[in-house]
Order: structure tokens, then C-alpha cells, then sequence
């Protein structure tokens, strides 16, 4: 029965082809990793594949290209000794099967060649050292020498060697561990729990690139918060985000506290994953209150105050992005943009919005209004449900007038309905201030709702701005 059902899961064409090669090279292969586990999670079909040679990973990676229709090229990286070849949208990955050792300073490993039961036990968690025979002998055989089945079952993450061990070897696997948690639903055994606490300062000979794709992934699970929480009670957290961390903790002054604005963040956090798969759009979530710490101040008068948090915010993510070797491109100033303008909408929703503030908020936001919105909404963790109701609905009502300034005054991609040659022409002038003092009123006088967002009436409020100004008519 379960031989069957494990069969399927190598029902692919490319299955029997690997199989074919192998027997060809007299060497014996295994799929295993990633695939098997989640082909039994019944979390679909991942598209990179893992086959394990006990012999050449290079030798059947070549093999296995020459039968494929197309012969597609086999990418080699000799130092690792595994080899990559791309078959319509699969990925597939070849390495040998190798024992390894490592070295205090380094998460390179001395390696050697072994067996699969060796290459299982450098795998970083039971669920992932499952392998799958694609032997002829017993193809769709499950390879289980560490109870992998019982942990997928039970959603345990373990190691298959002693925990303080495989965490100090490489440290990475700290992130992998609290990553498959937040990815998985799983818990993380508690002894293995306990060895990323004691090991957490071994992630600093980690590369920042390899911690930002461990925390995109926290971040793109259904719950990061379960992720983030891990980080935070096992201690890696100050050592990635410290901006994070210092946020965490409520004080209290003559009888007034403000809240836990670290908890909170996750609770945003879990809030925006629900709305929204944009990973930058998170990132923002995450960030979004990082500011409060370096401004908190208590006054006696109104209390607790986070002045300009979103101002101090937004730059606090442009180094933050620097350290962690981020990109600096578009994706780091939308971020800064949705934190600089976080409290925008909360503002306006809380007042009457007039017109004129809705198209101000349309024109600073852009494009990215909607996203603004997601995030401000997501941001609603009050636990009283009256309140939380009527923020839910000031939103509505927001996101109604936003949709209908919209509609009359198209201010999302706002281009000054005259141009600047057009005032040059009209006053006969040479490239002069005047020109931009008569733009920006333009601009303004839109926004305020002076006049409407078209081009005869903006041409007459040149005019008329110019003369105001003693400038001439040309003539
Ligand atoms: P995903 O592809 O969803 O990130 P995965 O488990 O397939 O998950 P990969 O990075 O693709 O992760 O690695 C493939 C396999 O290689 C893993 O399943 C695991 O067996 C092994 N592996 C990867 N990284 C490590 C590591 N740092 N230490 C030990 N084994 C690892
Ligand atoms: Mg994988």
C-alpha cells in the first residue's frame, strides 16, 4: 500500500529516466530532501529536486542530460562536486553521496565520499533526510533511518544527529529549523530548541544573503509571527534585527503605558499575511513602527508620544537594508514609503476627511494608495470590539472617497496639466524661478480643489497666477 502510494510520488517520466542512467553508470540514486517531504505533506510538487548518487552526482547529471529530449546543458560546480540541469520548469539537483566533517570557523565541511546512510546523517532534519529509491531493484522504496515519517506526522523538527552539533556545524540551520516552523506549522523539539539559544552567536560566520532568504520565507509563511517569536525567544532576533527587539517592552510613567510595540508589530504582521502575499508589502508591516523606539518620550502633560517615528522610521530602514546587503533599489523605497506614510490614513480616518486631504494622500501614495490602505488596516489590533469595528469602518469610508476623488480628479499619476514650456510661451520667458512658483500653484490649487484637474481651466489659473506675479502676456 504505503509502497504504492510512495511510487506516485516518482510518477514523472524524468523518475524512470534517472533510473535508466543510474543503471547504465551501475551506480544506485535516490531522490531526497525537500521533494519527498513535500510530495507526503501533500504540499504540491516542488520544482527543484534533489537526486543523491551513491558515486558521481557530475557522471549521472551527464547521463541523465544526454537521454533528455532537447539534451538541455548541465550546469557543473566541481568544488561542491553536484550538478545542475534544467528540464522544462523542474529543477534538477545531482550530488554525491558524502560524508562530512567540519571545522570550528567555517560552514565548509571537509567531505568525502559515502554512502546514503552517511549523506542522511549530514542532513540538517529528519523530514528532510527522506529519501526515495530510484534503483531498479526497488524503486519507491522510502529510505527512513531517522523516524522522518513520525516527525512529519507528528510536526516535529529534529535533528538527526545530536542538536548542538549540527547547529554549531552550520549555523544556518538555525534559520532553517525556525524557518520550517513558520513555513510548517511544526514545533521545533525542545532540546533543539535549546541548542540554536546556546549557539545563537554562530550565526554571525553566517552571510547576510543566506539570513535575508531565511527571513523572506518566515516572512512569506501563513503565520510569520510564529517564525519571528521563535527568533525572539531563542535570541537570534537582536543579532538580525535589532531595531526589532528594542522595541519590545511596555513602560510605565505615573500610571500610563503605552503598548508592547514589538508584539504588536507581529500581530500586523499575521494581520497583512492574510491580505496579501507581497513580500515587500510584509517587510513594511515588520518595519513599520521601528521608529518608536529611538523617539519614545513621556510628557507629563499628554503622555506617551513617538514624534516623527515614521520620519526617523523610513531612514532607519535605508540601514538597516545596507547592513543586512538588501537591495537598495525600488523595493527598499516602497518600504520606506509605506512607513514614512503609515499613519497617514489612520489620520483621515479618524477626522472628517475632506476632499482636498484625499487627494493629497492620492498624490503623496501614487500607485502604492491601495497597499498603503492594506497595511494601515492591517495595522487595526485593538482588542475592543466596538473600536475595532469603527476603525474597520472609517477605512471603508476612507477607501470609498479615495475611489471616488479618483474617478472626478485622476491625481494617482498626477502630470501638471500645463507644461513648463507652455508658461515660458505664454509670459515670452527664459528659463527662470517664476516657472516653478506658477507650477507648484498649479499643482496646489488642484490639490486643494481650486480648480479642477483639467487643462483649460489650469491654463486660465496661469494666467491669471502670472499676471498676479507682473509677469506679461507675450504678444
Ligand atoms: P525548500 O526548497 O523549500 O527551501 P528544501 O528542504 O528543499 O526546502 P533546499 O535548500 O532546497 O531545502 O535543500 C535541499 C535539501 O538539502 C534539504 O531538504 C536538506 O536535506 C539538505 N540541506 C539543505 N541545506 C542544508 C544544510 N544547511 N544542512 C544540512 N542539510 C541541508
Ligand atoms: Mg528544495
Amino acid at each position: 500500500m504505503q509502497e504504492e502510494y510512495h511510487k506516485r510520488a516518482l510518477s514523472k517520466s524524468i523518475f524512470n529516466t534517472i533510473s535508466d542512467a543510474a543503471e547504465e553508470l551501475s551506480l544506485d540514486c535516490y531522490v531526497i530532501g525537500g521533494f519527498v517531504r513535500d510530495y507526503l505533506l501533500q504540499r504540491g510538487i516542488p520544482e527543484d529536486i534533489d537526486i543523491v548518487a551513491v558515486g558521481s552526482g557530475i557522471a549521472l547529471a551527464e547521463k541523465v542530460a544526454s537521454k533528455l529530449e532537447g539534451k538541455p546543458q548541465v550546469s557543473v560546480f566541481k568544488n561542491f562536486g553536484t550538478a545542475m540541469v534544467k528540464n522544462q520548469d523542474i529543477e534538477l539537483e545531482f550530488v554525491g553521496a558524502r560524508k562530512e566533517s567540519y571545522n570550528r570557523n567555517s560552514r565548509k565541511p571537509i567531505v568525502e565520499n559515502g554512502t546514503l546512510a552517511d549523506d542522511q546523517k549530514r542532513r540538517d532534519f529528519t523530514i528532510n533526510a527522506l529519501a526515495l529509491s530510484l534503483n531498479k531493484n526497488d524503486f519507491g522504496k522510502l529510505l527512513d533511518p531517522f523516524n522522518g515519517i513520525s516527525d512529519l506526522k507528528n510536526q516535529i523538527i529534529r535533528t538527526p544527529l545530536e542538536p548542538g552539533i549540527t547547529y554549531s556545524d552550520d549555523p544556518l540551520r538555525m534559520m532553517r529549523a525556525i524557518r520550517f516552523a513558520s513555513q510548517l506549522g511544526f514545533k521545533i523539539e525542545s532540546k533543539s530548541l535549546a541548542a540554536i539559544s546556546e549557539n545563537k552567536e554562530r550565526l554571525k560566520i553566517i552571510s547576510n544573503e543566506r539570513i535575508v532568504d531565511e527571513l523572506h520565507k518566515i516572512l512569506l509563511s501563513k503565520k510569520p509571527s510564529v517564525g519571528l517569536a521563535l527568533l525572539h525567544k531563542t535570541g537570534l532576533l537582536p543579532i538580525i534585527l535589532p531595531e526589532l527587539t528594542a522595541l519590545q517592552g511596555i513602560e510605565e510613567v505615573e500610571g500610563q503605558k503605552h503598548k508592547d510595540n514589538f508584539w504588536h508589530t507581529l500581530e500586523v504582521v499575521d494581520n497583512i499575511a492574510e491580505t496579501t502575499d507581497n513580500l515587500w508589502l510584509r517587510w513594511a508591516a515588520l518595519l513599520h513602527d521601528i521608529g518608536k523606539a529611538p523617539t519614545k518620550k513621556f510628557h507629563k502633560k499628554i503622555g506617551w508620544t513617538f514624534h516623527g517615528h515614521e520620519f526617523v522610521g523610513s531612514k532607519m530602514v535605508y540601514k538597516l537594508f545596507k547592513r543586512l546587503h538588501m537591495p537598495l533599489n525600488e523595493k527598499m523605497k516602497f518600504v520606506q514609503k509605506m512607513v514614512m506614510m503609515s499613519s497617514r490614513p489612520q489620520i483621515l480616518s479618524e477626522d472628517f476627511a475632506t476632499d482636498s486631504a484625499i487627494r493629497r494622500l492620492v498624490f503623496d501614495a501614487g500607485d502604492h494608495v491601495e497597499d498603503l490602505m492594506t497595511l494601515c488596516e492591517a495595522d487595526i489590533t485593538t482588542k475592543n470590539q466596538k473600536k475595532q469595528r469603527r476603525y474597520k469602518n472609517n477605512f471603508k469610508v476612507v477607501r470609498q472617497k479615495i475611489k471616488e476623488v479618483e474617478e472626478r480628479d485622476h491625481i494617482r499619476n498626477f502630470q501638471p496639466p500645463v507644461s513648463g514650456e507652455e508658461i515660458m510661451e505664454t509670459f515670452n520667458l527664459k528659463p527662470c524661478r517664476e516657472i516653478g512658483i506658477i507650477k507648484e500653484a498649479i499643482k496646489e490649487a488642484i490639490l486643494e480643489g481650486e480648480i479642477p484637474n483639467e487643462y483649460e481651466a489650469s491654463k486660465a489659473f496661469m494666467i491669471k497666477k502670472g499676471q498676479e506675479l507682473g509677469l506679461t502676456l507675450n504678444g
